[in-house]
């Protein structure tokens, strides 16, 4: 919010002061000191001669002072160097700015970096706690090879030579005999944008997986059916009613970008209204609070829509233009004219039967209430923002249509990409075009895209153990980066079993800051450095407006600053700490040293040819070529773009892109243009040049290879959507010619756990939600993050409890899924619905018994793991206590419980659309056995098998339904894309004679 009196620098929301008003508090500063002197007393005048509530001004971040608080009453003064760089604890990269101490040249703490526009000097928690990251005691400071069986707990300390070495045989062996979907890196949090996906891209190895099927994969898809990009950007600070299916005051996508903006409207008087069956933090600061069944928010969302559309109360110029309604009749209504009238006609009674009365029946809440919320929604306009992203859409079966229902209220309101509306994504984000593209590779990885799963919105990645299990190929070499996959996914015990074995996974490598679950069982442990220890580059949808960020080792840029030269990240981190684009580099380098492989090409210098690439030429390249207006920015201050960016973190490309859709196509980028009878423009005219290459669905060229340009809306070609209409698809044609047309409008999938589908002695489980002060496992070795937050109680409403025979708060309960139990203390509470419970999926670390020389101390519990046949049993033997280390706190730890591993106990249970594990469980929830213990599980591995096979049979394969021999349709996003031939399907494939 704008402070009065106050300018915003260039760039940023952040209320700076002025030179102005620098000079005129140093007029005050003089007044008080004569007044003092006069006093005859001692006057101090304030460290840094700034005014204590205004953030440090970037003309003093050479030397900040602050008086050191232990010093008090002394007025001792520390002088710091302030560098920016980006939060890595959530995904919304939050500016931060490192206090350097110019004394020790350590980070002595981590602060709100003003200069960022996305989230203007403000963190949460976790942003501040990176320190705690950075000065863990338990930290992996040096390369590790495993010493002994896998999973044994052996380790030796190597070279980083040794390490690259050997990685490098084993990946040009793989490349050289043709073995290219045997090297898998899988990725949790990228926080990057694109780094990875090229390095693969330039082994020609289609081998990246993600976390995204476990996450967002359900928001994403019904975003992206409608609009060929897979994320809203709501302008929530200018929207009048924000419609949240998620929690974006705490922990939501983009949460404290968010919460800020959403917080600025809700002071202006905008209404919140937020769907959420557990009372989240953010559901106690929403005008309306809907704790619906889980399953039924599509039900919700279509009674709010039908509403819209049997009143009258939508848009009808925008949906006329916009909507591919006459793809839509053309198709499905052959025999009525293709007129607006006889579509209105028939959206009519597409949503009749989704009346108020049939959504309180689905959802439990009142008809009124919905009927309430529907006016207020009425009443927004165009100024309608709104966000789903895991939440729902990731708990159940159909969950995409969340998101799908939910965009088709922003379409009816016309409130896309609108002040105060919802944006498609890549519009207000920008990924610049990097100094080498490799080429789309031209192997396609069944074990990440396997295909059942034609229309999946990421790779299946969660589905790796049994993919490897089936007998569907195995890997050479496996890496994850920031990624726990024993912990992170469901049925993390399959997990286990796979990685255990050395002829499904050869060499398992894991690049990682911490100890984890996971990489107790790597082959290969490489300490890879957090937030403020590497490079990175950013870029997010937080507003209407375009800015990218810079995430670097803050030491490297201090020293540089005084002058030295670092020409390797290592020289500054601890221990022997690397970040990951070095490490690729030089991997990459070894793998091809002479380049005979063609991989050596895309990490040459430009500079100096021959030469290796340095994180400072790829970073100079990028911001001098690929970032408009950062060069002129820079340059006004003498500065180059990548000094620049070192000194001041983020920088704003645009404001105000607006609708983007309805700009028209420059003639000079129409030649040979080919309209569709439904109005798809096509070109041979070269694409226009654009450093920004945000992630799109993008639309397949025409017969005649012409690109798709435009859409012809009243005449007039313009840009409209990427999908393949060129408009917002109300009917997806992708989904009725892939084998889904019921499902091609949006609409309501019943979950796999409706009531109707519960037995019942059955509750839902939620187990989804985060914790707005823990971060998956990376959060765990964060000592003041751990004492806010260290255990996951069941959340049980006193009615349930009661029936149940659960007494008290903190009674055992046995919770039990398909495949096994865990026993979990009891919250009883009415923050939840009657018939449901709910844990945060955020506690349960664990460690081996006998590994007790490596670990995140604060946070992992010891645990006895026995297993016979498919049955396994975990124990905790040891609770988490206060302890000896280099940091005198962590003998100062009070708290024992840890939680319990809940995921452990959850089968696999894949959309057979989306690909999105459906994360919510029925469960039976029963007291503990007088021998049941806090965090015991118990496990059947062979059930979980039956259990995807049943998920595995509800899916249409590519196989039966592709329309054109393809596996996929091209047009939707793919991290790493391969090249067209590489999507035709094996037996489709030409033969000999250039016959299929
Ligand atoms: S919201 Fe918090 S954890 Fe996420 S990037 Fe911002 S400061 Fe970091």
């Amino acid at each position: 919010m704008r402070t009065p009196g106050r300018r915003r620098s260039r760039g940023t929301d952040a209320a700076l002061p002025s030179t102005a008003e620098l000079a005129a508090l140093g007029a005050r500063v003089s007044a008080a000191r004569s007044a003092t002197e006069a006093r005859g007393e001692t006057f101090y005048p304030g460290a840094s001669r700034v005014h204590l509530a205004a953030f440090p001004p970037k003309e003093h971040w050479d030397d900040w002072v602050e008086l050191s608080s232990r010093a008090w009453p002394a007025r001792q003064e520390k002088h710091y160097t302030l560098v920016p760089t980006t939060c890595f604890n959530c995904e919304s990269a939050c500016g931060l700015l490192a206090y350097v101490d110019r004394g020790t040249g350590q980070v002595r703490k981590f602060e709100g970096n003003p200069e960022h526009p996305g989230s203007r000097g403000r963190n949460c928690a976790k942003g501040p706690a990176t320190i705690n990251q950075v000065t863990d005691p338990d930290r992996i400071l040096y390369p590790l090879r495993r010493a002994g069986r896998r999973g044994e707990g052996g380790w030796v300390r190597i070279s980083w030579d040794e390490a690259l070495d050997a990685l490098a045989a084993r990946i040009r062996a793989a490349l050289a005999e043709s073995r290219q979907n045997e090297i898998m890196v899988h990725i949790g949090r990228p926080g990057e944008d694109g780094f990875t996906e090229r390095v693969l891209a330039s082994w020609g190895v289609d081998g990246h997986n993600s976390h995204t099927n476990v996450c967002s994969s359900g928001g994403r898809t019904g975003f992206q059916f409608w609009m060929g990009i897979d994320r809203p950007s709501p302008d929530h600070a200018n929207a009048k009613v924000i419609y949240l299916i998620s929690a974006h005051l705490e922990a939501g996508h983009y949460f404290n970008p968010h919460a800020q903006r959403i917080t600025e409207a809700r002071a202006r008087g905008a209404k919140v209204i937020v769907l959420d069956t557990r009372l989240s933090n953010t559901a106690t600061h929403a005008d309306y609070w809907l704790s619906p069944q889980p399953g039924s928010e599509a039900a919700i969302n279509l009674a709010v829509a039908n509403h819209l559309i049997q009143s009258g109360n939508f848009d009808r110029d925008f949906v006329r233009k916009w909507w591919n309604w006459a793809e839509y009749l053309t198709a499905c209504h052959p025999s009525v004219p293709v007129t607006f009238e006889a579509f209105e006609e028939i959206l009519r009674g597409l949503y009749a039967e989704f009346t108020f009365e049939f959504a309180a029946a689905e959802s439990g809440i009142p008809a009124e209430t919905l009927a309430e919320v529907a006016a207020v929604v009425a009443a927004a306009g165009t100024r309608f923002s709104c966000h789903s992203w895991r939440s729902a859409a990731a708990g159940n079966l159909g969950g995409w249509q969340v998101s799908r229902t939910l965009f088709l209220i922003c379409a009816l309101l016309g409130a896309v990409a609108t002040e105060g509306g919802t944006f498609p994504n890549v519009w207000n984000k920008f990924v610049p075009r990097p100094i080498h593209v490799p080429p789309q590779p031209g192997v396609w990885q069944e074990l990440s895209w396997p295909v059942e799963y034609p229309l999946a919105q990421n790779e299946l990645s969660f589905l790796l153990p049994h993919f490897l299990k089936d007998g569907r190929g195995k890997l050479d070499t496996y890496f994850i980066r920031v990624y726990n996959p024993v912990w992170t996914n469901p049925d993390g015990l399959s997990w286990l079993e796979v990685l255990g074995d050395e002829a499904k996974i050869g060499c398992f490598v894991a690049l990682t800051p911490t100890w984890s679950e996971s990489a107790y069982l790597a082959d290969y442990v490489l300490p890879m450095g957090h937030s403020s220890e590497r490079h990175d580059t950013h870029s997010y949808e937080q507003y209407d407006g375009q800015w990218i960020a810079f995430r670097q080792p803050v030491l490297r840029a201090a020293r540089e600053r005084r002058g030295e030269t670092i020409t390797d990240t290592r020289q500054v981190n601890p221990g022997e700490v690397w970040e990951e684009n070095e490490f690729w580099i030089e991997l990459s380098w070894r793998i091809d040293p002479d380049g005979s492989l063609g991989v050596r090409q895309y990490y040459e210098s430009r500079n100096r040819p021959g030469e290796k690439l340095t994180v400072d030429e790829y970073y100079e390249w990028m911001f001098e070529h690929s970032v408009p207006g950062l060069p002129e920015r820079a340059a006004a201050e003498g500065r180059t773009p990548l000094a620049w960016m070192r000194r001041y973190g983020a920088f704003e490309i645009s404001r105000g892109q607006g609708a983007v859709h309805e700009q028209e196509v420059p003639a000079a980028e129409l030649a040979d243009v080919h309209t569709t009878p439904l109005g798809r423009v096509y070109t041979s005219a070269a694409a226009p040049s654009s450093p920004n290459i945000a992630p799109t669905g993008a639309p397949e060229p025409d017969e005649a290879g012409r690109r798709a340009a435009g859409v012809l809306v009243e005449g007039v070609v313009r840009r409209g959507f990427p999908t393949p209409s060129g408009r917002l698809e109300f009917w997806s044609g992708t989904l009725a010619a892939w084998g889904w047309p019921e499902h091609a409008l949006p609409g309501y999938i019943r979950s796999h756990v409706h009531p109707s589908r519960l037995e019942s002695d059955q509750l839902v489980l939620l187990s989804t939600f985060r914790l707005p002060t823990q971060i998956h496992t990376r959060s765990a070795n964060s000592k003041w993050l751990n004492e806010l937050s260290h255990t996951n109680p069941v959340w049980i409403h006193p009615s349930d409890a009661a029936r149940l025979g659960v007494s008290r708060t903190g009674d055992l309960v046995r919770v039990e899924t398909q495949i096994g139990y865990f026993v979990a203390k009891a919250w009883i509470t009415e923050g939840i619905r009657p018939g449901v419970v709910a844990c945060s999926h955020h506690m349960g670390r664990w460690k081996l018994s006998g590994h007790d020389q490596v670990g995140t101390g604060g946070m992992l519990a010891t645990v006895d793991l026995h297993r016979r046949s498919h049955s396994w049993f975990m124990h905790p033997v040891g609770r988490v206590r206060g302890y000896k280390s280099a940091d005198p706190d962590t003998a100062r730890i009070w708290w024992s419980d840890t939680g319990v591993h809940q995921n452990l106990t959850f089968p696999v249970q894949p959309d057979p659309i989306s690909g999105m594990h459906c994360w919510h469980q029925a469960v039976r929830v029963r007291p503990a056995l007088p021998t049941d213990a806090h965090g015991d599980i118990a496990v059947d591995t062979g059930k979980a098998r039956e259990v995807y096979a049943e998920w595995l049979a509800l899916t249409r394969p590519a196989g039966t339904v592709s329309p054109d021999g393809t596996r996929r349709p091209r047009w939707l996003m793919r991290p790493v894309k391969p090249s067209a031939d590489a999507f035709r399907l094996p037996a489709l494939s030409p033969g000999p004679d250039g016959a299929p």
